[in-house]
């Protein structure tokens, strides 16, 4: 059986991240497994723009020097903000041979918990012993179908994360249902790839970002307020930016506050280049959707208002739910010893769990850190405070440590 230190699951920006903060611990074996940037190439609409900005897309790197403008540089690739999908999954890829060329691509099949540690077994069979696991395996496992759907089969009712592209549906009536930048987005593609598109949505208005508040504060108020206002880390409304960009600061205010936070800085919205690609889709809001039966082929769907129709697909914009129960790698048994609330993991200062040396990264802490552990910009914070943590184990154990470079935020 091979043994290492540290196993890290998953090969997106935390995992990447964390497995090149980590390497600067000496004398520790970090062994990280994962196909990279997987999430992006097979669950993302080809043509997609990221919503983030430019300086909350860099992925974490202990020098800060693996930015995107150094990608470029060396890439020779033309690209500016918004970022497209394309060009950040190569950036991805190239981050990844850059600090994890010896990646492991093989996938955890299973992870059980012994006295001393994790074993994890592989999909191949082997087993791989470790002393401390990083699960960073992303959202793909939280899908959310809402039950009106259950009864239809993937070919009447999909989720915006089953499909790389929307050509099949040319010609084809498709309903979209949701207002966040999945729906959305999807529904822009969906219209240009000659779909005949509408979107519902229980909304009462779509939220855009970008809008006339925070255009006034960007340019009326000039740079200076701006940045007051608005953390570079790009995630929440003017004031409430700067503060979940701090999420050591978040983790300290009461349950009923830190709630708040997350849900004024997360809410469905749509970025505000989409207006326009949007303006001849027709969209029915504060609607929702009460039954969906197929009919042949097709789908019949009847709208809380008593409207009907019968269209031949329903695009499922319905996002994610987190719940770390969901994901089928982690043993049922270990799966139950972490203490969840709502399905997300209590976490502790490094990211651990309450199995000790199980941490979670990504946007199953964002219960414990805040909204910002749900785009790629936290990787700045999580990367850092998981390699302190585990640093400070290992220097403990006398390995000797190099102090990283860590990105201030806010
Ligand atoms: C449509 C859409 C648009 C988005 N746009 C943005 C954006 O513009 N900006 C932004 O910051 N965020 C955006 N996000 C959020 C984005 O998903 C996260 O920021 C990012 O993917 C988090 O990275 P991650 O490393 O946690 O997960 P992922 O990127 O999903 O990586 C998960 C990794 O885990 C691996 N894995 C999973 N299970 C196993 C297993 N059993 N064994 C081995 N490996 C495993 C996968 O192969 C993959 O490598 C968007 C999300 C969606 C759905």
């Amino acid at each position: 059986m091979s043994k290492c230190d540290v196993a890290i699951i998953g090969a997106g920006p935390y995992g990447l991240s964390a497995t090149a903060h980590l390497r600067t611990v000496k004398g520790l074996d970090v062994h990280t497994f994962g196909e990279p940037m997987s999430f992006w190439e097979r669950n993302m609409p080809q043509g997609m723009l990221l919503r983030s900005g430019w300086a909350a897309t860099h992925i974490a790197d202990p020098n800060q020097s693996l930015t995107l403008e150094a990608y470029r540089a060396t890439s020779g690739n033309h690209f500016s903000s918004p970022v497209p999908l394309d060009r950040f999954i190569q950036y991805g890829l190239w981050y990844q041979g850059q600090t994890v060329p010896d990646l492991d691509q093989r996938k955890i099949a299973s992870v059980e918990a012994d006295a001393k540690g994790f074993q994890l077994i592989l999909e191949e069979g082997e087993t791989v012993f470790a002393r401390r696991v990083v699960v960073a395996a992303g959202i793909g496992s939280f899908t959310r179908r809402p039950a009106e759907f259950a009864g239809l089969p993937n070919s009447l009712a999909s989720h915006t994360s089953e499909h790389i592209g929307f050509r099949r549906f040319a010609r084809k009536q498709v309903l979209v249902v949701g207002s966040g930048q999945s729906a959305l987005e999807s529904a822009a593609l969906l219209h240009e790839s000659g779909a005949e598109v509408e979107i519902v949505a229980r909304s009462r208005q779509i939220r855009w970002l970008g809008g006339v508040v925070s255009r006034a504060i960007h340019s009326g108020l000039g740079p200076k307020i701006s940045t007051l206002l608005y953390a570079p880390t790009d995630v929440g409304p003017a004031g409430i930016s700067q503060i979940v960009a701090r999420p050591d600061m978040v983790r300290r205010f009461p349950r009923l506050v830190q709630d708040w936070l997350r849900s004024r800085s997360i809410r469905p919205a749509g970025a505000r280049w989409l207006v326009e690609r949007l303006q001849n889709v027709p969209m029915h809001l504060d609607r929702s959707i009460v039954s969906a039966a197929p009919v042949g082929e097709r789908v019949r769907i009847r709208l809380d208002d008593g409207g009907e129709r019968t269209i031949d697909h329903v695009l499922l914009g319905t996002g994610y739910k987190v719940d770390v129960s969901k994901y089928g790698f982690l043993s049922p048994k270990l799966a139950q010893s972490i203490t969840r609330f709502q399905g997300y993991p209590r976490l502790t200062d490094g990211f651990e769990t309450s199995v000790p040396r199980l941490h979670i990264l990504g946007a199953p802490a964002v219960w414990s850190f805040g909204p910002l552990m749900q785009f790629v910009v936290g990787t700045h914070y999580s990367s850092s405070a998981l390699f302190r943590h585990i640093a400070g184990k290992a220097t403990s154990d006398r390995v000797q440590v190099r102090e990283p470079l860590v990105a201030e935020l806010g």
